[in-house]
């Protein structure tokens, strides 16, 4: 079996403030070892369950944060950007078995992560099909359009939470709880144990009750920070401007979806 790996950083066991997530400034070298250690566990976890290959998207800002010296030798990573509507997920296709997400982080408008967004920092949410829509759920439905059941998330609370009354199949461990503009986190060491035994035991799951519903058809919704962001966007074959700040876009194909993201979001 092939097991694709995502891992973010604003769900890294214990981190609290945006310069801890950008390279060069207060702490960034210790969550960078420690998303690190974390994606390692998850890989080491799915080798011992009998994954023969394992591929690790770094989807974090540069998409190079990730130590490949401490990932196990059977796995490869995709460092950089694609630049494609896959974003988090370029790699993935239908020859893999399952979909593993590390340091994920709660959505825009969610309260339960001090560095909650969707994507960037310049909107104040994103919906999809009239819910809030965090990074997760729009790389797990990338996961089910390849037919690929998710697994494993590892994250913040309130995004463990999300995940468990969405996709109830998928193993959460989660390492943060937010607590206004700060979180209480368990200790690192403790958080790579329960992730690497997460990893082991999770590919024990049936395959289509990790497989993440995926609707009929599409409504995406955009609230800008900026109002010219939203005139910019209605700019998009199919966008409409909804308000001074919000568009709205839909589609059958969730293809299509990303695309829109890709260029507008
Ligand atoms: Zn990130």
């Amino acid at each position: 079996m092939k097991i694709f790996v995502s891992s973010d950083m604003e769900g890294t066991c214990g981190i609290t403030a945006w310069c801890e997530t950008d390279k060069g400034k207060d702490l960034y070298d210790h969550f960078r070892a420690q998303m690190s250690a974390e994606c390692a566990a998850a890989c080491r976890g799915a080798i011992e369950a009998g994954a023969e290959d394992v591929l690790v998207k770094d989807a974090h800002d540069s998409a190079r944060n990730i130590d490949p010296n401490v990932l196990p030798e059977q796995a490869r990573i995709f460092r950089g950007w694609g630049r494609t509507p896959l974003s988090m997920m370029a790699g993935i296709d239908e020859s893999f078995g399952g979909v593993f997400f590390t340091g994920y982080h709660s959505a825009a408008e969610m309260d339960t992560n001090p560095l909650s967004h969707t994507m960037n920092t310049q909107n104040n949410f994103v919906k999809l099909n009239d819910e809030l829509c965090p990074e997760l759920m729009i790389n797990s439905l990338i996961a089910s359009y390849y037919r690929v059941p998710v697994y494993l998330l590892t994250g913040d609370k309130g995004l463990c939470d999300w995940m468990n009354a969405h996709c109830p199949g998928t193993v959460t461990v989660p390492v943060n709880e937010g607590r206004g503009a700060g979180c209480i986190s368990i200790h690192p060491s403790v958080a790579v144990e329960r992730i690497h035994n997460a990893a082991r035991e999770c590919l024990e799951k049936g395959r289509e009750e990790c497989l993440f519903p995926m609707p009929s058809s599409f409504k995406a919704e955009i609230s800008f920070k900026e109002h010219f962001k939203a005139e910019g966007a209605r700019w998009y074959p199919g966008c409409v401007k909804t308000g001074a700040r919000t568009v709205r876009y839909e589609s059958r194909d969730y293809m299509d979806i990303l695309k829109f993201f890709y260029w507008v979001l």
